[in-house]
C-alpha cells in the first residue's frame, strides 16, 4: 500500500494492451506538479493525473511506464491530492485515461470543482461523452506510430472552440500524411492543430522549416518540460 492514499495496489502486469477498468476508482500510475509542456496550455503550473494503461502502442511512446502497475484510488482521495497540490490548471492523461470508465466521472467532479481541466487522448476512443467543460487535446496517429488504423475520425464531429487536435511527425511522409488529413478534413477550422516532432526520429528544425514554408494552418509545437528537465517521469 502506498503512502498516498491509495485504496489497493496491484503491480502485477497486464497483458498487452488491456487496461484495467473498476467503477467509482481509478489506477492511477503517478500525481503531480509541474509545468504544462504542450497544448495552448504549455507554461502554465499543472497537476498531472496520470492514469495506468493504454490499449495502444505507439512506436514513439514515452509513457510506457504508465502501460501497468498503478494503484487504485478512490475519486475522494484524487480530488483531495488534486486540491492538496493546488494548481488551478488540471491535465488529465496516460496511458488512454479513456480506457477506464471512471475517467469520465472524475473529470466532471474537478469542473465542478472549478479547475480548468484538460483531457490528453489517443484519438482512439469515443470523446462524444466527454464533460463539455473539459478542453480536449486528441491525437490523430501519424503512420510512423504504426498505431494510425486506430485513429477514430467521427470524434472530429466532436471536437469545440478551444479544443486541439496533435499529431507526433516522425518523418517527411508523416508530414506530408498530416498535412493531407489536415486539409481534406479541414481540421484547423475546427479548432487548433498542433504539430509535434517525434524527437528521436525528426530534428525540431527540419519540422519548423516545413511548416513555415507551406505556410501551414498549425502550431509548430515542442515538449517545454523535457526541454527544462529531460524525458523523466512525474515532472
Ligand atoms: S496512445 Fe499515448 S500512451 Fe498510448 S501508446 Fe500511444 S503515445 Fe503511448
Amino acid at each position: 500500500m502506498s503512502a498516498h492514499s491509495a485504496v489497493q495496489s496491484d503491480r502485477s502486469k497486464t497483458p498487452s494492451g488491456r487496461v484495467e477498468s473498476r467503477r467509482g476508482q481509478l489506477k492511477i500510475t503517478e500525481i503531480f506538479c509541474s509545468l504544462q509542456g504542450e497544448s495552448t496550455l504549455a507554461g502554465l503550473p499543472t497537476t498531472f493525473v496520470r492514469l495506468t494503461g493504454c490499449p495502444l502502442r505507439c512506436t514513439y511512446c514515452d509513457s510506457e511506464y504508465a502501460f501497468f502497475g498503478g494503484d487504485w484510488w478512490s475519486q475522494e482521495a484524487l480530488l483531495d491530492r488534486v486540491d492538496t497540490l493546488g494548481a488551478p490548471n488540471v491535465c488529465v492523461t496516460g496511458g488512454e485515461p479513456l480506457a477506464q470508465r471512471s475517467c469520465h466521472e472524475l473529470m466532471s467532479a474537478l469542473c465542478d470543482r472549478g479547475y480548468r481541466v484538460s483531457l490528453e487522448t489517443s484519438g482512439a476512443l469515443d470523446i462524444s461523452t466527454v464533460d463539455q467543460r473539459v478542453m480536449v487535446v486528441m491525437d490523430i496517429k501519424t503512420p510512423d506510430s504504426r498505431e494510425d488504423h486506430r485513429n477514430k475520425f467521427d470524434n472530429l464531429s466532436q471536437l469545440k472552440a478551444g479544443d486541439q487536435v496533435k499529431f507526433v511527425i516522425g518523418s517527411r511522409a508523416d508530414y506530408d500524411w498530416a498535412k493531407q488529413r489536415v486539409a481534406e478534413r479541414e481540421i484547423d477550422q475546427r479548432c487548433e492543430v498542433l504539430f509535434s516532432p517525434n524527437y528521436e526520429k525528426l530534428s525540431a528544425r527540419s519540422l519548423a522549416d516545413w511548416i513555415v514554408e507551406d505556410r501551414l494552418p498549425v502550431r509548430f509545437q515542442m515538449q517545454t518540460h523535457k526541454l527544462l528537465w529531460g524525458d523523466v517521469p512525474g515532472v
